[in-house]
């Protein structure tokens, strides 16, 4: 598959969110990718996985020497305290991440995170040396009142922190309605919402908007990797499902290699 994301200057990424998924034995699916990658063609996008907290130190251990970054999927805006459960970005940091997923919709909706609180999040990761990936999209009843570009403009004032540049913020667009359903937007709804976000980036963060990366995420599989990745303005994706297998990640990598 020939690399066609639109964006020349903009480098991909292609980023892995496990969820709650994955124990120790998953460590099998990083080396099995990191072989994959380093005997495959040459991808140009970088590679990211987040797994859950847990695994985060085992993870990045097991990725040494490959061309894989290890991210959290969430984190606290505070650095330390008494948030019992909770994990600071510093400690993610201290574990081996280079990044952290905030404002996912699944936190926003089963922890009631507001653009504020995803804000707070970003700032928290940005203190701690992370890249924050700061996730938008909207649900369907949203989609079906033609709120689609509203709703993102809105989440994104109100979730990218001030102080955003291209090389530690990512803005990943995720339809709620796409995201584990097997259903995508078409390519033309893509580029739509992400000529959108550029626009919003460009206008509020000049040179640096201009260069941000703006992910797609939802339901993106092998099948359909390189039709979505090759949307203008799409400059990588986020992956949930298809990234727990190193066979189908790898598969979705592949729209990147040349
Ligand atoms: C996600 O949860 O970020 C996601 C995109 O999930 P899936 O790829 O499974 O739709």
């Amino acid at each position: 598959m020939a690399a066609t994301a639109k964006s020349p200057r903009v480098k991909a990424l292609v980023a892995g969110n496990w969820k709650m998924n994955g124990l120790k034995a998953s460590r099998k699916e990083v080396t099995a990718l990191a072989k994959r990658l380093a005997k495959g063609k040459r991808a140009s996008c970088d590679v990211l996985i987040c797994p859950p907290a847990t695994l985060v130190g085992l993870l990045k251990e097991a990725a040494k020497g490959s061309k894989i970054a290890i991210g959290g999927q969430d984190c606290h805006a505070k650095p330390s305290g008494a948030h019992t459960g909770d994990i600071s970005a510093e400690m993610l940091k201290d574990a081996g991440a280079s990044h952290v997923i905030v404002g996912h919709s699944e936190r926003r909706a089963d922890h009631g995170e507001t653009d504020a609180v995803v804000r707070a999040k970003a700032e928290a990761a940005l203190r701690a040396g992370l890249v924050a990936i700061v996730c938008v999209g909207e649900t369907e009843a949203q989609r079906d009142a033609g709120e689609t570009l509203t709703v993102i403009g809105t989440q994104l004032a109100g979730s990218l922190p001030d102080a955003a540049t291209a090389k530690t913020v990512v803005v990943a667009y995720e339809p709620v309605w796409a995201i584990g359903t097997g259903r995508t937007p078409t390519a033309d709804d893509v580029a739509k919402v992400h000529a959108a976000i550029r626009a919003a980036l460009k206008k509020r963060f000049r040179g640096e908007g201009e260069a941000m990366r703006i992910l797609y995420g939802g339901s993106v599989k092998p099948s359909n990797a390189a039709e979505l990745m090759a949307v203008p303005n799409v400059n990588g994706a986020l992956v949930g499902g298809a990234s727990l297998k190193a066979e189908d990640f790898y598969g979705i990598i592949g729209a990147y290699q040349a």
